[in-house]
């Protein structure tokens, strides 16, 4: 018999897998790059390796995409639609276990952990919806849901698998120990799950902008601002600089403030003549210049340049996302 481990190369789902290869399943392991989870690939790969495992790499896309824009289960307490967000993650481990052959699914999911979407009558509603009911086994909180198929059919010795359930996470801790195994400190986790970050996700959606790989790494840096029908995104360092001028596209707009130290700042969509003048008074405003600053925008092409005063924190607060 043979087990799809989902590993995103956090400790439960490390602890899922070595649970598994205690009962002498053959596993192949899944890891899924979703767009607002810091990558944790190398560590996916470094606990394969290590087990001596093969590992399926895949990079959510445009579905996953339009799933956070629409999610049929809606969002938690951020813009993390989480229900739809685990369907999904089934759906794509359904797809490579039928390719690969494997008969069940595990996950490192445990029970009431995330309050969202790991309640029983969430965790059976995400395996209907993904077409895998019955065949996802979560050997950390096995023995306090029903049993699956792999229990049932004697592939898996349920008395083997864990009873843990909630938030703590001393237990998941206390195993890593007895097992000896490394895993990565928390990462931080979903953006989605953020307030700052859900705010720009959820101002992207309400004026029907795309998203895309290049509007997801835009969202990821500077500081952002809405007019009217502009985005305007500040670059606050040297790498978020240099990072918004290689997402720029021939469309946008990039202001810099000549003579002082200044941020790279672009505007994309509407390029009235108020969001110009807004821009580079904000892009001064970020620079070193004290009073009045010239500054230069382009398309790729010179354009203009303007001089213009700084704004003040009263005048962009309302602009803020
Ligand atoms: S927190 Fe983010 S990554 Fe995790 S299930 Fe929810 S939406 Fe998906």
């Amino acid at each position: 018999m043979k087990a799809l481990v989902l590993l995103s190369g956090g400790l439960d789902s490390i602890l899922a897998l070595k649970l598994i290869l205690e009962q002498g399943i053959d596993s192949v392991a899944l890891y899924l790059q979703l767009p607002f989870v810091v990558d944790n690939e190398d560590h996916a790969g470094a606990t394969a390796r290590r087990f001596g495992i093969p590992l399926v790499r895949l990079v959510a896309g445009d579905e996953y995409m339009r799933i956070l824009s629409n999610p049929k289960y809606g969002y938690g307490s951020g813009m993390n639609p989480c229900i739809d967000c685990h369907i999904y993650m089934l759906r794509k481990a359904r797809m490579v276990a039928e390719a690969l052959g494997a008969h069940f699914i595990v996950t490192g999911d445990v029970l009431g952990e995330r309050p969202m979407s790991q309640y029983r009558r969430a965790l059976a509603l995400e395996e209907r919806e993904a077409g895998v009911a019955g065949k996802v086994l979560r050997p950390l909180s096995a023995r306090l849901l029903p049993e699956t198929v792999p229990e049932r059919e004697g592939w898996v010795d349920r008395t083997r698998l864990l009873a843990i359930s909630g938030k703590s996470r001393r237990p998941q801790i206390a195993l890593a120990k007895r097992y000896n195994l490394e895993y990565p400190t928390p990462s931080g986790g979903c953006l989605l799950t953020y307030r700052e970050f859900a705010a720009r996700v959820r101002d992207m959606l309400a004026h029907n902008e795309p998203l895309t790989k290049n509007t997801v790494k835009l969202l990821k840096l500077g500081r952002h601002f809405r007019f009217g029908h502009s985005k305007i995104i500040v670059g606050r360092n040297r790498g978020e600089n240099e990072m918004l001028m290689q997402l720029r596209t021939p469309d946008d707009y990039t202001f810099e403030v000549l003579g002082y130290g200044s941020p790279v700042t672009l505007l994309r969509g509407a390029k009235s003549r108020d969001a110009v003048v807004f821009a580079s008074r904000l892009t001064a405003r970020y620079s070193d210049a004290d009073t009045e600053a010239v500054v230069e925008y382009r398309d790729g092409s010179l354009i203009e340049r303007l001089t213009v005063t700084p704004l003040s924190e009263s005048d962009i607060a309302r602009f803020r996302v």
